[in-house]
Parts: structure tokens; C-alpha cells; sequence
């Protein structure tokens, strides 16, 4: 059967590599030159199985409100005149009780362990490398509060089998020595030892790189516009490559477009309920090797993390949901950098930082779709949020069992949309 995938980053990528795994032929579009150069340009780098606990959860709505007002706070909403934000927003309010927040945990979890694993067969068999370092995920609070509202979550966790232990200051010292000047500070910790950190960019292109030598075939440049249908059937996709039109057609498609996903969906009458959260990252060379970390982290105060990638440090976070742009705040930039130089002055040469912004493709739930639409050959894999490079593998390995008909390895909810 030939697989045509609608976009090229690390959900798409990954797609295409799973479908070729089962025999497909797959070609995958992208409007950029080359893979992930949008939302998986810059990420956070984290593969945080552990980072399970949805923006929605009872004390969102409060904390929300307060930020409001706030414009560096780490989940900004900006009230805008579009329907779909405040759809979005409505339904994001009705995640926020306690069973929901329970329910998407479990989503969350399951298909990060599924997909971690995956990720490190699909390391062996193909030997990618992308800065990656399988030291865990330490996730520090300085509030104490905001530590004890995490335990009720970090035990569901570990309830379904995502090893987040509770640590105190000093066990956090002894795992990350890069601490120590904060130790004072820090009330408390988790520590999830399986969790792992790299490159996405790197990851990502390496793997279309494997996916073009097996015979996948990749056309960039290109601009998806519309479908061409019949019934519940998709017949082509409509696309522009500088200025000429033409019909791309296969047997099946895939739609991993990340925020755009919704945008190209509703052409078809398909309501994916898919809004663009705004994140911002910086690169900075290392400093001072001794005094950088190597177990990456999350600032929970600052809802920041923090990955070494080699001789650079990354460092991502904040959210803000305000449409499409993807112009820079400066504000909420320094505010990064800040707590960065705070925490850490001689890690990095912080005044170097290379700043960027990416659009999460975020879903209320923080839950992305996986499976089928109600178009017979049209499958869905997007939505993916906070954690699309975490749940890449996991995605894109389920996704293809679906379009060969199996059941899927891992107990999650598959949209039948
Ligand atoms: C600041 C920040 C930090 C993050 N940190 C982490 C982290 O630590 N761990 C983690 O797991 N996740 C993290 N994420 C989330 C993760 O990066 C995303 O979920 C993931 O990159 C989404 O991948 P995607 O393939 O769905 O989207 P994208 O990478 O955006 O790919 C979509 C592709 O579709 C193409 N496209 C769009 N529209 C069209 C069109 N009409 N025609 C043709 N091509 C089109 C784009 O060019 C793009 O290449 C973070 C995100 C941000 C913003």
C-alpha cells in the first residue's frame, strides 16, 4: 500500500519510519526544505515519561487566571476574537477535574513507557545518534507547596508502572552535583531514572535520513492545501511547490502537521480540536563543564527544562496560547535566561543565548490522536503537546499496527473520529 505522510517532523518522520518497518510505500510532504524545522526544532529535549501531569488539572483554572495578568507567566492566555481558542479554552476547563486528570495521567504514562521502549529498539536496530544521555529526569520544586500538590500525581505515576520516586535536597545534590549552589532552595524532588534526554532535531533528521536510505521517498518545499474526495474516501491532497499545483495521490494518508493538522482538517469538515501553544527555548554553549548538569532537569516553579546536548545546554518552557505567530517575546525570553544564570551562572555563556519559538500542537487533554478518521483511508497522528517527541515512537508504532489492522501494543484510547 503507498502511505502518503502530511508532514515532516518528528511525529511524521517517525510515522513514515514505522509504516516502511511493515512493507508500505511511503512518501511524506513537508512545506520546509528539509525534517523538523518547526515545533521539533528546538524542544526541550526531554523524553520524560514522567512529565505525564496535564496543564489541565484542578488547580489549573485558578493559576490561569492569576497569569493572566502576569506577561511572563509560565502558561499565558491571550483572549483573542477566535472561536476555536475559546472552544479550546472551555474544554480545557472541563479536563480540569480531578477523574479527567487521572484518566489523560494514564494515557499519558502508558503510551510514554510503550513509546520509550520503543525508542530505544528502534536505537539499537538502527544506531541513530542525537546528543541523547539515558541519566533521568530530576524534577526539582522550590515551592513547597507546589511539591506537595505533586505527590498525589507522582504516585499515580508510579501506580502505573512510571518509576518517579520522591526525593529530598540532598539525594537531588547527589544525583545532579550541578545543584549544589541551590541545594538551600530546593524543597523537595523527583527523580525518575528510566526518563532520558537528546536532540530532536538531530533525531529527527537522522531518522528521515534512514527512512530516504530504505527507500522512503521525501518531498519538501511542498505545501499542503486541501484534499480531493469522494464520499469518505480521500482521492489526493492538493498541494503547491513554488507556485505549481498538482494532485498528490497514495492509498492512504497520515496527518501529522502539528498545529496545522486542525487547520488542514477542517477542509474536510473534520473538527480537530488542536491549538497552538506557544513555547520558547535557548541554546547556549557550555562554560564551565563541572558546573553544567548532565541529568536533565525541570524547574517546577518555572515550568523550564533543562538538557544537555553535548556542548550545549538547552533550556525550554512557558506557554502561551495567542494563534499562530511565531514572533518572540522578548520578556518572556529574558525571563528564561534569568532563571537560567540564576540557578546556574557558571554553566553556560548565558549571554549567548540563541533564542526560538515553536507551536506545540496542544489538545485540552494534553491527549494526542492516534488512529483513525471518520474518512476511510485518513489516519491521525498529531496533537501530541507538551510531549510529541516523547510519544513520537510510541505514536507512530501503534498508528502503523492500525493501518495493518492489528491492535496496538499499549492500553490506550485510539480515536475512531
Ligand atoms: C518550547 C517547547 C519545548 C518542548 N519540550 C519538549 C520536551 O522536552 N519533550 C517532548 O517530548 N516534547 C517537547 N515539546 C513538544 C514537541 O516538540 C512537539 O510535540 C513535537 O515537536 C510535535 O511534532 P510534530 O511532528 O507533531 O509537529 P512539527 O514538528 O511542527 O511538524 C509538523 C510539520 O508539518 C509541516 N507542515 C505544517 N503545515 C503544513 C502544510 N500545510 N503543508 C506541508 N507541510 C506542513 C511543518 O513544516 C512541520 O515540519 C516541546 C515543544 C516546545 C514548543
Amino acid at each position: 500500500m503507498h502511505v502518503l505522510v502530511l508532514g515532516a517532523g518528528v511525529v511524521g518522520v517517525t510515522s513514515a519510519w514505522y509504516l516502511h518497518q511493515q512493507g508500505h510505500q511511503v512518501t511524506v510532504v513537508d512545506r520546509q526544505s528539509q525534517s523538523g524545522l518547526e515545533t521539533s526544532y528546538a524542544n526541550g529535549g526531554q523524553i520524560s515519561v514522567s512529565h505525564a501531569e496535564p496543564w489541565a488539572n484542578p488547580s489549573a483554572p485558578v493559576k490561569v487566571l492569576k497569569w493572566l495578568f502576569q506577561p511572563d507567566a509560565p502558561l499565558l492566555f491571550r483572549p483573542r476574537l477566535d472561536p476555536y481558542q475559546w472552544r479550546w479554552a472551555l474544554s480545557f476547563l472541563t479536563q480540569c477535574t480531578s477523574a479527567k486528570a487521572a484518566h489523560n495521567i494514564r494515557q499519558m504514562v502508558n503510551l510514554g513507557t510503550y513509546s520509550r521502549d520503543c525508542l530505544q529498539a528502534l536505537r539499537r536496530d538502527v544506531g541513530i545518534e542525537y546528543d541523547h544521555l539515558e541519566k533521568g529526569i530530576l524534577h526539582f520544586y522550590t515551592n513547597p507547596a507546589e511539591f506537595d500538590a505533586a505527590m498525589e500525581p507522582a504516585r499515580i505515576m508510579r501506580d502505573l508502572g512510571c518509576d518517579r520516586q520522591v526525593i529530598d535536597a540532598e539525594r537531588a545534590v547527589q544525583i545532579e552535583p550541578a545543584l549544589q549552589p541551590v541545594r538551600h532552595r530546593i524543597a523537595g524532588a523527583t527523580y525518575t531514572a528510566d526518563d532520558e534526554s537528546g536532540d530532536a532535531r538531530a533525531f529527527t533528521q537522522a531518522l528521515a535520513k534512514s527512512c530516504e536510505e530504505a527507500g522512503v521517498k521525501f518531498v519538501y518545499g511542498t505545501e499542503a492545501l486541501d484534499f480531493d474526495r469522494a464520499g469518505d474516501r480521500i482521492l489526493g491532497v492538493q498541494v503547491v511547490n513554488e507556485g505549481k499545483h498538482q494532485i498528490l495521490r497514495a492509498d492512504s494518508y497520515v496527518l501529522s502537521l502539528g498545529s496545522f493538522s486542525a487547520i488542514l482538517a477542517r477542509k474536510l469538515g473534520l473538527f480537530l480540536n488542536i491549538y497552538p501553544a506557544k513555547g520558547y527555548s535557548i541554546t547556549v554553549p557550555v562554560k564551565n563543564p563541572d558546573a553544567a548538569f548532565n541529568v536533565s532537569l525541570t524547574d517546577d516553579e518555572y515550568k523550564l527544562v533543562y538538557s544537555r546536548l553535548g556542548d550545549r545546554i538547552r533550556v525550554a518552557g512557558t506557554a502561551e496560547l495567542n494563534g499562530y505567530t511565531r514572533d518572540l517575546n522578548y520578556t518572556r525570553c529574558r525571563a528564561i535566561v534569568r532563571r537560567s544564570a540564576e540557578l546556574m551562572p557558571e554553566a553556560a555563556y548565558w549571554d549567548k543565548s540563541e533564542l526560538w519559538t515553536g507551536l506545540r500542537p496542544a489538545t485540552p487533554s494534553n491527549v494526542p490522536y492516534i488512529g483513525k478518521s471518520h474518512f476511510a483511508n485518513l489516519y491521525l497522528n498529531t496533537g501530541h503537546g507538551t510531549l510529541g517527541w516523547t510519544h513520537s515512537c510510541g505514536s507512530a508504532a501503534a498508528l502503523a499496527d492500525i493501518v495493518a489492522g492489528r491492535k496496538p501494543e499499549v492500553d490506550f484510547t485510539f480515536s475512531g473520529l
